[in-house]
C-alpha cells in the first residue's frame, strides 16, 4: 500500500460536474476510530443518480460533495482504545454512522437512525477518496482468502441479506426476486443461501437474465405489456408455483413489476419493497388485503447484516466477484460512471487511489 499523505478525492459539484481534489487527510477524532487507506470502491445506482440529478428523494446536493460508499481498504492508523482490528487489517467498510442513542439505535435498528451520517448522502462526504475514518465496529475484517475486490461487493451483499432477512424465507420455499440488477442477483444469491429452492429472476432485459440464470436463479421471467395480473399468472404456471409465491422480492422499483408482484405472491404470502423508484404508484392493495400479504419496506442494512455479508463469502455461499464486470483506475472514474449509466456490466469497481 502506497504510504502517502495524498488524499485524492473524486468530488461531486453538481450534477455532471465532477473533479478530482487533494483534500485534507482526514485524522481519527474518537479513541474508537480508525484509519482507513481506501483500495477498491463499487459504483453503485445512488451514486450514478446523485452524479446525473444532483438528489435522492429529501438528500439533495448543495456543496461539493466526495462520491462513492460501496469501500473496502486496509487499516493503517488506529485510535487509543481500538480493540477488534489492527494496523494492516483488509477490512469491508460498513459506510454509515448512526447516533447509538435513538429509540431505533437502542432497537437495533440503526439503519433507521434519524442522524444517520451515511457516506456520500448530502452532506456527508463519500469513500471515493485516499482515505476515510470510521468507528472500528463499522470495519469487517476480511478473512485470508476472501479479497479487496469481493470486500468492495460486500456493502450490496449487506443490502441484499437485509432484504432477504425481511422476506422471512425458509428452507424449501419459492421466491421470486423483481429485477436482475446487482441487488437483485444477490437477493436470488441469498435466497438461496436461506433454503429456497425455488428462486425465480424477473427483469425485461434478456443479458441479464441470461446471466442470473448463469448465476442463482432456478428460473427466469421476461414480463409482456400485458395487465399486471396476466403476467402474474403466466410466471407462476412456467415455474410450477401454482398457488402463488412464498415470498417475493422487489428490487427494480418499477411500477409494473410491483404490481405484478402483489398477484404473484401467495396468500398469507410476504412481500419485501427494496427497489427505489417512483415515489407514489397505483398499487392492487385489494389484492394484498384480502390475501392477507404482509408488505414491508426494506431500507439498507441494519445490525448482524455486514458480518452474515462476509460470513457467506467466505463460506462460498455467495459468490460476489462473478458480478464484478470491469475494474478501473482511480483516475477513470468519471468515464466509469458513464459506463455504468450507459448500463454497462453489472459491477464497476474502481481501484485505488491506493494500491494493494
Ligand atoms: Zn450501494
Ligand atoms: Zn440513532
Amino acid at each position: 500500500m502506497a504510504k502517502t499523505d495524498s488524499n485524492l478525492s473524486f468530488i461531486l459539484n453538481k450534477p455532471h460536474d465532477v473533479t478530482f481534489e487533494e483534500r485534507p487527510k482526514p485524522k481519527i477524532e474518537s479513541p474508537h476510530d480508525v484509519l482507513i487507506a481506501i483500495n477498491y470502491t463499487g459504483i453503485c445506482g445512488s451514486d450514478v443518480h446523485y452524479w446525473e440529478a444532483g438528489r435522492i428523494g429529501s438528500f439533495i446536493l448543495k456543496d461539493p460533495m466526495v462520491l462513492g460508499h460501496e469501500s473496502a481498504g486496509t487499516i493503517v492508523e488506529v485510535g487509543s482504545a481500538v480493540k477488534s482490528v489492527k494496523v494492516g487489517d483488509r477490512i469491508a467498510l460498513e459506510p454509515g454512522t448512526p447516533c447509538r442513542r435513538c429509540t431505533p439505535c437502542l432497537a437495533g435498528h440503526y439503519n433507521l437512525c434519524p442522524d444517520m451520517r451515511f457516506a456520500a448522502s448530502p452532506p456527508i462526504d463519500g469513500t471515493l477518496a485516499g482515505y476515510y475514518t470510521s468507528a472500528e465496529d463499522f470495519c469487517y475484517k476480511l478473512p485470508d482468502h476472501v479479497s479487496l475486490q469481493e470486500g468492495a461487493l460486500i456493502e450490496p451483499l449487506a443490502v441484499a441479506v437485509h432484504i432477504t432477512k425481511q422476506a422471512e424465507i425458509k428452507p424449501g420455499q419459492g421466491v421470486v426476486v423483481m429485477g436482475a440488477g446487482p441487488v437483485g442477483l444477490l437477493c436470488c444469491a441469498v435466497a438461496k443461501a436461506f433454503g429456497a429452492t425455488t428462486v425465480v429472476s424477473v427483469d425485461i432485459q434478456p443479458s441479464r437474465l441470461e446471466f442470473a440464470a448463469s448465476y442463482a436463479a432456478t428460473h427466469t421471467f421476461t414480463p409482456e405489456r400485458v395487465p399486471a395480473e396476466e403476467n402474474a399468472a403466466r410466471l407462476l404456471k412456467e415455474v410450477g408455483l401454482e398457488g402463488g409465491a412464498d415470498a417475493v422480492i422487489d428490487a427494480s422499483g418499477a411500477e409494473p413489476s410491483i404490481q405484478t408482484s402483489i398477484y404473484v405472491v401467495r396468500r398469507g404470502g410476504v412481500y419485501v419493497q427494496g427497489g427505489m423508484g417512483k415515489p407514489d404508484i397505483t398499487f392492487p392493495i385489494m389484492e394484498l388485503c384480502m390475501k392477507e400479504v404482509t408488505a414491508k419496506g426494506s431500507f439498507r442494512y441494519g445490525s448482524g447484516d455486514y458480518k452474515l455479508a462476509v460470513e457467506l463469502v467466505a463460506a462460498g455461499k455467495v459468490d460476489v466477484k462473478k458480478l464484478i464486470s470491469e475494474t478501473v483506475r482511480f483516475e477513470e472514474a468519471e468515464q466509469a460512471f458513464k459506463d455504468v449509466k450507459a448500463g454497462k456490466g453489472i459491477k464497476m469497481l474502481i481501484a485505488g487511489p491506493n494500491e494493494k
